[in-house]
């Protein structure tokens, strides 16, 4: 049969018309499927919470995917810049996205994910997330939430995306996605992303060994077995990339050193702690290189660097987005002027640990089964996916297809 359908897309390649060239694709379609991709985040899901908690399902899926050790997130390892650096296969200082709350100088405007005006706003994104170079080259994308999904990065949207909702139930959200699905195929997208916040939220508030990071992880958990087990009764295959943006770790709420009032007076300082950023905005007497030296001969649990000398590992110290000057956190302690915090965190530096390491397990038609590697960097994701779904690559990015390569057949 498969012999005859190919025997019959020669013959029509050869003498085909214009007119009866959709048939001609539609047989084509049959011997060479398209690709599909679905991401999904699970956001502050820890790269070891599959072997410490066991989830039913992820177990499962974890086990028989094509997977890391852990995925290493990019500097600071927080929220927005870490989808970005996954979508975008950039570091944050590329794509520009440098925290989920900062200042930039170039464009003499804030952003905050929390303010609408600001993450539609395209201006702030510097680099294409794969949606983008896709629909460029007039393949459909979707996503259920992902940062960046709600701004026309260099014009261009997903073919279809939602607003933010922190509060849209799982089933609305897996209701969506399966209706994307079945769309006629011209209109069906291949790369779909979706986002899940309920395990970083229970990790910030009620910590490591709670009865509610459990209970969140489990819910995820049924919602995941129940997105899965009918995107896999589609009559065609889709690629499930499960992936998240950063670990999470208890500290202990002693553990905060208080910054002098005085930045507050002279600078412009976005504190999102653990990283504080702060911004020269020509009203301090003092320079920069006197500020910083005066704030690390105080500090304790932390160390300023004027921005182009963060350590190059960071891969931080090419934009003022991030700061005229920035003060890094040790690990486990906060820094700021409210003395708040919370019961687990992350932010932190992602070396010299594996807390703020998140996951990455893959399964379907271009993934081999049951295939770990070792940890990797998560700019690396978007080539693969770029890779499977054919999208050539027509941008600066930092990441590299030959990394996660070897985890497809
Ligand atoms: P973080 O402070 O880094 O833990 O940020 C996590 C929070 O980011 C979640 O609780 C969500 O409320 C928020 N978030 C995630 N995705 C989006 C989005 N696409 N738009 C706005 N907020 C988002
Ligand atoms: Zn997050
Ligand atoms: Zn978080």
């Amino acid at each position: 049969m498969k012999r005859l359908l190919i025997i019959a897309v020669l013959l029509c390649l050869n003498a085909c018309t214009a007119e009866s060239k959709k048939a001609s694709n539609t047989v084509v379609d049959i011997v060479k499927p398209k690709p599909y991709v679905l991401l999904i985040s699970l956001d502050g899901f820890r790269w070891d919470y599959v072997d410490k908690y066991k989830p039913e399902f992820l177990s499962e899926f974890a086990k028989k995917s094509a997977h890391l050790t852990s995925l290493r997130p990019a500097f600071p390892t927080k929220t927005f810049p870490n989808h970005l650096s996954i979508i975008t296969g950039s570091y944050p200082e590329n794509h520009g996205i440098v925290a989920n709350r900062f200042y930039a100088p170039d464009l003499k405007k804030s952003y905050n994910i929390k303010e609408s005006n600001a993450v539609t706003n395209a201006d702030f994104y510097l680099r294409k997330p794969l949606w983008v170079i896709a629909e460029e080259q007039d393949m459909r994308t979707a996503s259920y939430f992902w940062p960046g999904s709600e701004a026309a990065i260099t014009g261009i949207y997903p073919s279809h995306y939602k607003t933010y909702n922190h509060n849209a139930t799982h089933h609305e959200r897996i209701e969506g996605i399966l209706n994307w699905y079945k769309l006629p195929s011209s209109e069906r997208p291949q790369l779909i992303t979706t986002y899940f916040h309920d395990i970083d939220s229970a990790g910030h508030h009620f910590g490591q060994d709670s009865a509610e990071l459990i209970a969140a992880i489990n819910k995820v958990d049924d919602t995941i077995r129940e997105m899965v087990s009918k995107v896999r009764l589609l009559d065609f295959e889709v690629n499930i990339v499960i992936v998240s943006d950063h670990g999470m770790v208890d500290y202990p709420a002693k553990n905060y050193e208080y910054l002098p009032t005085w930045l507050n007076d002279e600078y412009k300082v976005v504190a999102t702690n653990p990283i504080v950023l702060i911004y020269d905005e020509g009203k301090s007497k003092r320079t920069l290189a006197e500020t910083v030296a005066e704030l690390n001969q105080q500090a304790n649990h932390y160390q300023c660097y004027q921005y182009q000398d963060i350590p190059t590992k960071f891969n931080a110290s090419k934009t003022n987005r991030i700061g005229d000057i920035t003060c890094l956190t040790d690990k486990d302690w906060s820094i700021g002027f409210t003395g708040k915090t919370s019961k687990g965190n992350h932010g932190w530096s992602q070396f010299n640990t594996k807390d703020m390491d998140g996951i990455f397990y893959a399964t379907g038609p271009a993934f081999k089964e049951s295939f770990q590697l070792a940890t990797v960097e998560n700019v690396n994701i978007m080539p693969l996916l770029a890779q499977i779904l054919g999208v050539d690559i027509t941008t600066p990015i930092d990441g590299k297809l030959e990394i996660m390569k070897p985890l497809l057949k």
